[in-house]
């Protein structure tokens, strides 16, 4: 979505106060607001806004400030070097861009290696050592100013006291402070039994503990420590040799899961074993660091904002993302009960895009104070279909829509009704679905736009899980939207989408027979195409018009005219035309063929070419193809496995084709 300077400019002053107040809450109460993917989601539209309108930039936006301010209960320290962030990438495409941008800052980044590292998922701190004895420890702060919290990293048994080694002079190790997971679980236990407030995450529950004034307190929250960075004088020449060097001082440094690699499809692979890891880990990564290993020219590269160029941290698909709603519709599911949809701007979650999302009923939307036009926070967690957790309203503009649930049945205008103690609203007619569902299990059929994998099954669940209610809304699929369904997953949701877009070209007889229009069958389709030859014209056609069209009878010219006048089908025929190529046969049905006036019906499988292109073939030639056999067929035409049609033939004195029979026909032999 695009927006106009005066629009990114309120929108720029909402997201900065938005994340100035999460801020707040993460880095100085150590209490989140949202979970970190949405933050990041807020903060990645921000930076998008900045990127394109640059004077929005403001010296004080939290796209350029490092973490919080030093709480004032703590002697301030400040850091000699400033303790960067990361600029972060959440998939490969910004991984190379990354590197592409600094390649062309400095040509040799494209080809030197590159150290990848676990991200941990704690907090910075910063030790420093004089003649190898721990002298001060502080916190990254606001990257300038941290929080001097010697005494309590002191309790930290993963932090030497004094380095391993005979060590002059000083050195900085910097790393992460880190709650594993079991320590994380018995703390939050033992709060649960105390009646205090649980901590969000380990990340939290960490700081929290780092930052206690009382340093026994600490003490009993087991915090580790890994380290990542190493100042010294000299420096080693590759950040690969620090980790080395900082295991050998007697940190952890993860060399055992590290790794120096020669091109990003090596880090790709890397990043995939981590991803496979991760679960294995007891403690929790946010995604992995990659940088330049070579120092000097790490250097060089410099700092962009509040990060080094040379590093990106590739962080994890988030399983939460920030978008629009754009609108909430009412999908009457097949047994009349009625569930509001929401209808998103496309999104990324965990990996696939998202257009829909489920409200369960009237209350929850209700409850979670959900209007549409809101920026609302979508969830996709593993196999379950997307649903928002809520709206961010903050990010309010006024133009935002109370949703009102209707009174009557969206589907076909009957009452609804609310039993006692049911929490959704059903519509009170019993056959209200009946034709919507049939309309969209015909579209997809072989014979009409044939769509590989969208039989009736999966186009009932579909329908049922609110993701599409007319044919153009197939077209609107996204792979995130059906992944979650029951039997899907990612590739088979991957390979209907494919399936759909395959689609997007469809021959006007296939459309007008796929639209389902009352008396319209394959032949009738195809003599109104073969009149027209183009779909404006049909649409426009006059009843006459219609009743000129060869075979037609007037119920089938008047059901055709009134379709096409109604307004919804105005409106989904719109629809359709926008994501659909409508194509032309390039032959016309000949007037006079030598097969003209001839019925024709076909059984079996042939095996020179498909049955719908025997067909067509007949066609040209100007037959009529009929499905079933009565005294009025001419030829039935029989491949291998033929159906009850041949014996039909036979019995009622039908001339009977083989294969080789009817080629000889079309090439009149
Ligand atoms: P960051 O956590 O995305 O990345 C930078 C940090 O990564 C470094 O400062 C360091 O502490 C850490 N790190 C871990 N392993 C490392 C390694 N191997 N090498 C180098 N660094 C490593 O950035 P940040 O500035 O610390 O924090 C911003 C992030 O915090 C946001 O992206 C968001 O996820 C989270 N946050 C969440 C909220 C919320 O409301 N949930 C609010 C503010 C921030």
């Amino acid at each position: 979505m695009t927006l106009d300077h005066e629009e990114a400019t309120k929108r720029a002053e909402k997201l900065r106060e938005k994340i100035n107040d999460l801020d707040y809450r993460y880095y100085v109460l150590d209490e989140p607001g949202v979970t970190d993917a949405a933050y990041d989601s807020l903060a990645r539209e921000l930076k998008a806004i900045e990127a394109e309108y640059p004077e929005l930039v403001t010296p004080d936006s939290p796209t350029r400030r490092v973490g919080g301010a030093p709480l004032d209960k703590f002697r301030k320290i400040s850091h000699s070097t400033p303790m960067l962030s990361l600029n972060d990438a959440f998939s490969q495409t910004e991984v190379q861009q990354w590197l592409e941008r600094i390649g062309r800052l400095e040509e040799k980044a494209l080809s030197s290696e590159l150290y990848c590292e676990l991200k941990m998922d704690g907090l910075a701190c910063s030790l420093l050592y004089r003649d190898g004895v721990l002298e001060r420890a502080a916190t990254r702060g606001d990257g300038t100013v941290g929080e001097d919290v010697t005494a309590n990293v002191k309790t930290i048994d993963a932090v030497p006291l004094r380095l391993r080694g005979n060590v002059s002079g000083e050195i900085e190790v910097r790393g992460e402070v880190y709650m594993p997971y079991d320590s994380f679980e018995k703390l939050n236990d033992q709060r649960q039994k105390d009646g205090e407030q649980l901590f969000a995450n380990p990340r939290n529950a960490a700081a929290g503990a780092l930052r206690q004034l009382d340093s026994k307190l600490t003490a009993k929250r087991d915090l580790s420590f890994m380290a990542y960075q190493l100042l010294c004088d000299p420096e080693p020449k590759y950040h690969h040799l620090e980790h080395q060097e900082l295991e050998s001082l007697g940190f952890k440094a993860g060399t055992n899961h590290n790794k120096l690699v020669g091109n990003l499809d090596e880090v790709f692979t890397f990043q995939r074993r981590i991803i496979d890891l991760r679960e294995k880990l007891p403690y929790q990564i946010d995604g992995i660091v990659v940088q330049i290993d070579d120092r000097d020219l790490f250097a060089e590269l410099g700092v962009i904002g509040k990060a080094p160029r040379a590093a990106i941290a590739y962080k994890f698909a988030p399983k939460e993302a920030t978008t629009k709603l754009l609108d909430i519709l009412i999908q009457v599911g097949r047994q009349g009960t009625m569930t509001p949809v929401a209808v998103l701007e496309p999104v990324e979650v965990a990996g696939v895009t998202v257009s829909r999302a489920t409200l369960h009923n009237e209350d929850e939307i209700k409850r979670r104070g959900i209007k549409i036009g809101d920026t609302v926070i979508v969830r996709r967690a593993g196999d379950v279909i997307p649903e928002i957790v809520g709206a961010v309203e903050q990010l309010r503009t006024g133009r935002e829509k109370e949703f009102h649930f209707p009174k009557t049945c969206p589907v076909c205008g009957s009452p609804i009704e609310r039993k006692v103690g049911e929490a959704a609203f059903r519509c009170t007619n019993k056959s209200c679905l009946g034709s919507r569902i049939l309309q969209l299990r015909h579209f997809t059929t072989k014979a009409a736009f044939d769509i590989v994998g969208l039989g009736s099954k999966v186009i009932d669940k579909l329908y049922d899980a609110g993701l599409i209610s007319d044919q153009a809304d197939i077209y609107q699929l996204k792979a995130g939207d059906i992944a979650g369904l029951e039997g899907f997953g990612e590739q088979s949701a991957e390979n209907i989408i494919e399936a759909i877009d395959a689609r997007r070209k469809v021959g006007l007889r296939q459309f007008l027979y796929g639209l389902g229009i009352r008396h319209v069958g394959v032949e009738t389709a195809e003599a109104v195409t073969q009149k027209f030859r183009d779909f404006t014209k049909v649409r426009h056609a006059t009843l006459e018009n219609l009743q000129d069209v060869p075979d037609i009878g007037p119920i089938v010219a008047k059901s055709i005219h009134e379709y096409f006048t109604h307004t919804e089908n105005q409106h989904l025929v719109d629809r359709l035309l926008k994501e659909v190529k409508i194509e032309i046969p390039r032959t016309l049905r000949q007037a006079q063929g030598p097969l003209t006036g001839k019925s024709i019906v076909f059984t079996g499988t042939l095996e020179t070419m498909t049955r719908p292109e025997a067909q067509q073939k007949a066609r040209e030639l100007g037959a009529d193809i009929n499905d079933s056999v009565s005294k009025n067929t001419n030829f039935v035409v029989v491949g291998t496995n033929p159906g009850s049609k041949a014996d039909k033939a036979q019995k009622i004195g039908i001339q009977v084709l083989n294969e080789e029979d009817f080629l000889k026909l079309l090439t009149n032999d």
